[in-house]
């Protein structure tokens, strides 16, 4: 398989190289030249992620070494469990919270870490500027993994106790470097760094990577053979989006022939995403900050991929719906606590979507647990959420960071 710019189809390498390339030469975002085309009704609804997975990934793998490692891969990355719970006919959940972290990022950093610590990249640093989640994921990945460092870098007292706490208890490979600055300071020296000359072998493990957008694919196939079994319906996924690398594996599950009848990016008060959709306008936007913080992205680098996949508005309409819930919709949708369930400020903008669009066979994509989100939930419905017990392990550890001043030679002296 090989894997084109969404620039220009002259950039074409294989996966190992779109994976460690992060960006393509020309800026664009690498994208699957073709899809494979699967036979749906020849997946069982009981298989495991990992089975699921070792199928649907092995063409997009074809010709890297790292294909046959994949089994391997998968057992190691999808150990933990994304059950599709129903609410009532027609309407499920997907949970994609139950990994190390608490949050969907989970699946893509750990397959990334499955597929560098294979990549022959002994003495490797991956390096990532988090704003919050990401950080927290992809160190839990890393962490124990022979022959790879991790180095994260966050803002300073700008991120939750809790999020602290999932970056900086790790010690051994994971190194946090506290930034004396912004998230935008810390994207900022992660991308000069991996430009400075000196022949360190540093990795990016942001959202745009290949290794992370892939594995995505597996859970929305899995999801949709089952509720095709259970419905006999194929579904629309309502998927909480911002940087659109969730939604984005949807549509690459469509189109690998998985029954899905579309998708809707359920937004926050960040318009991008709807602007794109409704009238086709793309452009630079600031950031609005909102409740659904991981989600608070002004210029979603993958609208790049969603404008590859369907570049004809009459097939992106046919296939995709987007809409923008406010902070005052997200906090009334956690009230309500419809179907008995207290939802994250993420999910719930799915939520009010499902509940908006009035859709008839639905599943929408729980992306985190609430308990990691306590500060906003908690007040809203009254009572306290209990951490899920693998939070709880890392609220219980001590945290270690050392700080960073904002500059490149700092953070260069510091690898
Ligand atoms: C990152 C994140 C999102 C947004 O996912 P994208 O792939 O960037 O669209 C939604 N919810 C949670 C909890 C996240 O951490």
């Amino acid at each position: 398989m090989r894997f084109v710019s969404t620039r220009s189809g002259a950039v074409r390498v294989g996966f190992g190289e779109a994976m460690l390339a992060g960006l393509a030469g020309d800026g664009g975002l690498f994208v699957p030249e073709t899809f494979p085309r699967f036979d749906a009704a020849s997946f069982s609804p009981d298989a495991s992620m990992a089975e699921v997975g070792e199928r649907v990934l092995w063409p997009f793998l074809e010709g890297d070494p790292l294909q046959a490692h994949l089994a391997e891969m998968c057992r190691e990355a999808f150990d933990f469990p994304v059950p599709l719970v129903s609410l009532e006919p027609g309407l499920s959940v997907l949970e994609l919270f139950h990994g190390p972290t608490a949050a969907f990022k989970d699946v893509g950093a750990r397959f990334l870490a499955a597929l560098v610590s294979r990549a022959s990249l002994a003495g490797a640093t991956v390096l990532v500027a988090t704003s919050g989640d990401t950080g927290g994921a992809v160190a839990a990945a890393f962490h124990g993994k022979p022959g790879v460092r991790v180095c994260i870098l966050f803002p300073k007292g700008r991120i939750s106790p809790l999020q602290e706490r999932q970056l900086t208890t790790w010690g051994g490979n994971v190194q946090a470097l506290a930034v004396d600055g912004t998230f935008d300071d810390c994207q900022r020296l992660v991308k000069d760094a991996l430009r400075a000359p000196g022949g360190r072998m540093l990795l990016s493990a942001n959202s745009i990577s290949m290794g992370r957008i892939l594995p995505q694919v597996v859970y929305y196939a899995r999801a949709s053979v089952q509720h095709r079994a259970r419905e006999r319906a194929e579904p629309t996924f309502v998927v909480p989006s911002g940087n659109l690398g969730n939604a984005v594996a949807a549509l690459w599950a469509k189109a690998c022939g998985f029954p899905i009848a579309s998708v809707v990016m359920a937004s926050n008060a960040n318009r991008a995403i709807v602007e794109y959709v409704e009238h086709g306008t793309r452009g630079e936007r600031p950031t609005v900050p909102t409740l659904a913080n991981a989600m608070d992205v002004g210029t979603p680098s993958n609208l790049e991929r969603l404008a590859a996949l369907l570049p004809e508005r009459e097939r992106l309409r046919a296939s995709v719906r987007a809409l923008s819930v406010s902070d005052e919709e997200i906090r009334q949708t956690i009230r309500a606590q419809a179907w008995g369930h207290v939802w994250c400020p993420h999910t719930a903008t799915a939520v009010h979507a499902v509940k908006t669009l009035g859709l008839e066979h639905a599943v929408m994509v729980a992306t985190a647990h609430p308990a990691k989100f306590k500060e906003v939930v908690e007040p809203l419905i009254g009572r306290v959420v209990p951490l899920p017990p693998q939070l709880e392990a890392i609220a219980r550890k001590t945290a270690v960071a050392e700080a960073l001043e904002p500059a490149l030679d700092a953070l260069l002296r510091r690898l």
